[in-house]
C-alpha cells in the first residue's frame, strides 16, 4: 500500500462536528477507485491467513469497507448498529465517545463459538466505540477476535484501552 498517497487522500475538516475536533473524512479515500482497490486489497492481504469467518462492521463508516472485506475474505458480514435499528433480539453496550455518549447493539444470533471475528471501523479515537464492540462480541465466546481501523489518532492513545491479547491494527496513523 502507498501509505503517503492514502494519507494525502484523507480530508481533514477542522471543528466538525464540534469545535476542537479535527475530523478525518474518509469519503475522499473511497471516492477514488484506485485508492478504494488499494485499501480493499491491502486489508485482504493483512487478514487472508487468519481464518476470519465473520467481519463485524460498526455503524456507519464500518459499513463501507467491512462488507467489501468480508466478501474478499469469503466471510460473512455482521452489522453493529445504533439502538432501534436491528429488528430481532439484541445485546447492547453503552460507552463514552470523543464527543458524547452512545449505545451499540448486535443481533443475539449474529455469531457463535466457531467464529473467528474481525471487527472493523473507520477510525480509532479514544477507543470507546471499539472496546464496547469487543465487549459485545465476547458475549458469543468466539475462537478469536481481531480489531482493524483504517485510521488511528495516536495522540488519543485509544490503543491502550484494549486487552493486550487483542491484535489491533490501523493502516494510517496520525500523530495529532
Ligand atoms: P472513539 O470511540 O472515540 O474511538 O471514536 C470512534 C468513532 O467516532 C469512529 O467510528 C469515528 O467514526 C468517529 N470519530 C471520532 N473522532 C473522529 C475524528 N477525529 N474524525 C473522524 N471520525 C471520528
Amino acid at each position: 500500500m502507498n501509505i503517503d498517497k492514502l494519507l494525502q487522500s484523507v480530508r481533514n475538516v477542522p471543528d466538525f462536528p464540534v469545535p476542537g475536533i479535527q475530523f478525518k473524512d474518509v469519503t475522499t479515500l473511497f471516492k477514488n477507485p484506485e485508492i478504494l482497490k488499494e485499501l480493499s486489497d491491502g486489508l485482504y492481504d493483512m487478514y487472508k491467513d487468519k481464518g476470519i469467518t465473520k467481519v463485524v462492521g460498526i455503524e456507519s463508516r464500518g459499513f463501507i469497507m467491512g462488507p467489501l472485506l468480508a466478501e474478499h475474505l469469503h466471510a460473512g458480514f455482521i452489522p453493529v448498529r445504533k439502538p432501534g435499528k436491528l429488528p430481532a433480539e439484541t445485546y447492547e453496550v453503552s460507552y463514552d465517545k470523543e464527543y458524547g455518549k452512545d449505545t451499540i447493539q448486535i443481533h443475539c444470533d449474529a455469531l457463535d463459538e466457531t467464529d473467528v471475528v474481525l471487527l472493523h471501523d473507520d477510525l480509532l479515537a479514544t477507543g470507546g466505540t471499539m472496546v464496547a464492540a469487543v465487549e459485545l462480541i465476547k458475549k458469543f465466546r468466539p475462537k478469536k477476535i481481531y480489531v482493524n481501523f483504517l485510521i488511528e489518532l495516536e495522540e488519543l492513545k485509544g490503543r491502550a484501552a484494549f486487552d493486550p491479547e487483542i491484535e489491533v491494527t490501523a493502516i494510517l496513523k496520525y500523530a495529532i
